[in-house]
């Protein structure tokens, strides 16, 4: 399954791994849930944090190795992943913080660029991890961080949670794992990070300090551009002995579903708060799981699927493009939500376009994130003549088993087909 980019491309002794959650189908299997559970399972860990428990310092696997004037660099094999990448980028550093004021911490994927030996680039979205950081800052303090690399799938995925300010990502985790995470305190500073974690690389977000980062291809597949960012003084990394150094490659499906998912549970649970009807959705691979909801309903009213549009607008500000199909259509595959479309969908009639709202930054399409919202209701009429909207089926074929039928057939009759 995962992807080993392993030890030949760069030479570096430690191996590398990407790609470990790059499938729904991994994921679900790494949660030991079928396939169709994965909203419902990540919603109620999402719903019902868990605590994580503790382990005596120096008995983390995690710091059985300890590196105090390292030089980052050449400690860990950090990819230079595409083409026009200013440097060096960790991609898959849980990065863990404490709110200065309640100790309560946070989990967040940030991207980091190196740029010295000890010293790290950090772009901070307007988020959790950024208002501890302006706590800290705006008493001239240095705000204590571990970057956490190679942690376990459903670790992985907890970090990406769109959960409050003062949830604890690592929480959410436990609940994930039905038993508490277990943590260690890092060696430097009070941030607890998972025990069975590969590397962690201890340090402090500057106060009053921006150094240039970027440009960095992202998940929509283009640049975001240079800019001044905050910066990591390096203190200290651990590490387990033969640790594995993962790294997620951008834009690469590991990169997708791991915002994907989360954010699918989460919109998932806004919509059917207002609209009980609402039976899944989809974030599509095409509009890089952020951009393009695909969402099924079982329509009740004529008109509503133009309030589940408005409503999944206001949902997460990088939603695009929305569209809602019946209970017939599978939402997890684009080629029968294009069908939708090109059968039931009239754009003079369902089409919905709201421009200058607030949409991603990222989308080079957008003027500097404001951005258009286009909705179509690609649902048939409640009432129509005869057989108008009924899709075409044939009796039995949903029953039919190819892989039983050819085992059926005697070998003698197959061998004498292939002789002729
Ligand atoms: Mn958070």
């Amino acid at each position: 399954g995962w992807t080993a980019i392993g030890t030949g491309m760069s030479g570096h002794a430690m191996p590398s791994v990407s790609g470990l959650v790059g499938n729904r189908r991994w994921m679900a299997e790494a949660l030991g849930v079928p396939l169709n559970a994965l909203h419902t399972t990540f919603r109620h860990a999402a719903e019902h944090p868990a605590p994580w428990a503790e382990v005596p310092q120096a008995s983390a696997p995690c710091q059985q190795h300890v590196h105090r004037n390292a030089d980052v660099r050449a400690l860990l094999p950090i990819p230079l992943h595409n083409e026009h990448d200013s440097g060096p980028y960790i991609t898959a550093g849980l990065v863990i913080a404490r709110n200065p004021s309640t100790g309560i911490q946070n989990v967040s994927i940030n991207r980091i660029q190196v740029n010295a030996p000890d010293r790290m680039a950090t772009l901070l979205l307007p988020r959790h991890l950024h208002a501890f950081y302006r706590m800290a800052e705006q008493k001239g303090e240095a705000l204590p961080v571990a970057v956490v690399i190679g942690v376990d799938p459903i670790t992985l995925l907890a970090s990406q949670a769109v959960a409050s300010l003062d949830c604890d990502e690592l929480e959410i985790a436990s609940a994930l794992h039905g038993v508490p995470l277990r943590v260690a305190k890092c060696l430097t500073n009070d941030v607890r990070v998972p025990a069975e974690a590969e590397i962690v690389i201890e340090g402090r977000l500057l106060p009053g300090v921006r150094e240039m980062e970027g440009p960095f291809g992202e998940f929509p597949r283009y640049y975001s551009p240079q800019e001044a960012r905050e910066v990591i003084q390096i203190d200290c990394i651990t590490h387990r002995a033969n640790p594995l150094y993962h790294t997620i490659v951008p834009a690469g499906m590991e990169h997708l579903l791991l915002g994907g998912i989360p954010r699918e549970a989460t919109i998932l649970s806004h919509l059917q708060r207002a609209f009980p009807n609402v039976l899944d959705l989809h974030l599509a691979e095409g509009g890089v799981c952020r951009y393009h909801l695909y969402v099924q309903i079982k329509k009740v009213r004529e008109g509503e699927p133009k309030n589940m549009i408005m409503a999944a607008f206001g949902a997460h500000y990088d939603i695009k493009q929305v569209i809602i199909v019946d209970d017939d259509v599978d939402v997890h595959d684009a080629e029968q939500v294009e069908w939708a479309v090109a059968t039931r969908f009239q754009a003079d009639r369902d089409l919905v376009v709201v421009g200058n709202a607030l949409g991603s930054i990222l989308d080079p399409s957008a003027d500097h994130g404001i951005s258009a919202k286009m909705g179509m209701d690609a649902t048939r009429p409640l009432k129509y003549e005869g057989l108008t909207f009924t899709k075409t089926r044939i009796p039995g074929e949903l029953e039919v088993d190819f892989a039983r039928d050819l085992r059926a057939i005697d070998r003698s009759t197959i061998a004498k087909y292939l002789a002729d």
